[in-house]
């Protein structure tokens, strides 16, 4: 009874005349759908610690194999609010949202996983909403992401033969490639660096990231073209956020 937890509050979306349905990632139980009764009412307390991207203490009744509660109430810890405020930003956390409301489902049953998810969330909407920049946090999330899931680039060598002189990245072959594996494509070599950089880092690895910035779109881009032949996944919010990054 009374169960509390911390969670970052993900998304917010209208039900019924005056409640809200609330989306948010729980440190203790992972993703879970909560019902906010009367939050729409201009009086209601809780609506500022409802907000998407805010991290807030939760109180309500945890059931097991349930993933739907009632809320009782909501304090807010922090909130990410350049998250809310700036247009790029907030499409690039829109990346976010879309991708661990399936992944996070994916994850469900394991412990550890779930709880290293919750880190990763709280790490990079932090970096996000500090930073001028957003490709080194929503770069972090996806390579993390292709990690649990198994799915990761090969970034020690090339993914074809095993050479470790590599020019370009190849989603087809499944990571870095060698001259001979390349069919011509070449990259950067810096943009080759920060690629194995992020694909090797972990959430408590931010502050090292940051003196290699800035990263260039091009990686994130590598990295969602990674989930986007490997799991089959496509999201809206990703289309969004290259329509928003070509306009700047
Ligand atoms: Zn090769």
């Amino acid at each position: 009874m009374n169960d509390k937890c911390n969670a970052l509050i993900l998304k917010q979306t209208d039900y019924r005349e005056n409640d809200a349905l609330i989306l948010a990632y729980c440190e203790n139980y992972g993703l879970l759908t909560f019902v906010a009764r009367g939050i729409r009412k201009m009086s209601s307390k809780n609506a500022g610690s409802l907000f998407p991207f805010t991290l807030s203490e939760l109180l309500f009744d945890y059931t097991e194999g349930k993933d739907m509660f009632a809320l009782h109430s909501a304090h807010m810890i922090s909130s990410y609010r350049s998250l809310q405020s700036n247009l790029t930003k907030s499409a690039a956390a829109g990346v976010i949202v879309e991708l661990t409301s399936i992944v996070g489902r994916e994850i469900s049953q394991d412990e550890e996983e779930r709880a290293y998810l919750y880190e990763l969330l709280k790490t990079v909407l932090s970096e996000m909403n500090q930073s001028s920049d957003f490709v080194l946090a929503l770069s972090l999330f996806l390579s993390n992401v292709l990690s649990l899931l198994g799915i990761s680039p090969e970034v020690d060598g090339c993914a074809v033969c095993g050479n470790t002189k590599v020019v370009a990245i190849s989603v087809e072959q499944g990571g870095f490639v060698c001259s001979k594996c390349a069919n011509g494509k070449s990259e950067d070599v810096s943009l080759l660096k920060q690629f194995r950089l992020i694909n090797k880092a972990r959430a408590e690895h931010m502050a090292t990231l940051r003196q290699f910035a800035p990263y260039p779109f091009a990686i994130a881009e590598y990295l969602y073209q990674f989930l986007n032949t490997y799991l089959s996944v496509e999201l809206k919010s990703w289309d969004f956020l290259k329509e928003i990054n070509m306009l700047k």
